[in-house]
């Protein structure tokens, strides 16, 4: 099926409050037109050159979500026009964010991520940390950089009961920041959770962003 039919498939069976980030790491910029001319525009990247480099060649109203593993020094790259940071790991990341926002002049989006899979490797928070980022005065001193909400991976395995319970465990995270911190701020309601192959059982346990790559692009040459 062409990346159009599959993208259109996708989005027509999303319910309202769900929104689809089109995930386009190591594909042509070709794809990603053929994807934008349905009407799409959210697109996701996880590299900060790679989509520094496609960035210029597409359409200016593109809505770029970072998605992977985001180091310091690769935040000029992406801050001018980046719409949504989902993977926040630490304090010294998020305080170099709001950096280059100032520099920018602009307010940067962003999701704390969280770690809710068995695998070691994977990046994020837990509970814990994120409160107490919550509750510190440098966090609250950072202006350039708005939460919107938090992000998780789920383990990568075949087990969808493994997997639900790990979305079912980011949604109560949420829930608890929200009821703590963001109770009256209409802007902290995110929940980044969902990929091609469990982005139906996570649209069922709340999400409000799926980032689908694969099955909107075909498989990718290597594991990325
Ligand atoms: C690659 C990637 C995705 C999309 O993965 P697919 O299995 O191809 O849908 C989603 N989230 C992150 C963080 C990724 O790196």
């Amino acid at each position: 099926m062409p990346i159009a039919n599959k993208l259109k498939k996708i989005n027509n069976a999303l319910p309202e409050k769900v929104k689809l980030v089109a995930v386009s790491k190591t594909k042509p910029v070709e794809d990603i037109l053929k994807a934008y001319e349905t009407g799409h525009r959210i697109f996701g990247e996880n590299k900060a050159q790679e989509m520094f480099v496609k960035q210029p060649l597409l359409p200016q109203d593109i809505e770029w979500h970072f998605i992977g593993h985001l180091q310091s020094n690769k935040v000029k790259y992406i801050a001018p026009y980046v719409k949504l940071v989902h993977s926040i790991d630490s304090v010294k990341l998020l305080a170099e964010v709001n950096k280059h926002a100032y520099k920018n002049n602009r307010i940067i989006d962003c999701l704390l991520q969280f770690h809710i899979a068995t695998e070691e490797s994977k990046f994020g928070l837990n509970l814990k940390e994120a409160l107490s980022i919550f509750n510190s005065d440098f966090f609250i001193s950072l202006k350039n950089i708005r939460i919107v909400g938090i992000m998780g991976m789920a383990t990568f395995t075949d087990d969808m009961d493994v997997v639900r319970a790990e979305f079912t465990h980011l949604k109560s995270c949420f829930d608890e920041l929200k009821e703590e911190f963001y109770k009256e701020d209409d802007n902290f309601k995110e929940i980044s959770m969902g990929m091609s192959q469990d982005y139906e059982i996570a649209i069922e346990e709340g999400s409000t962003l799926i980032r689908v790559g694969s099955s909107i692009f075909g498989a990718r040459n290597v594991a990325k």
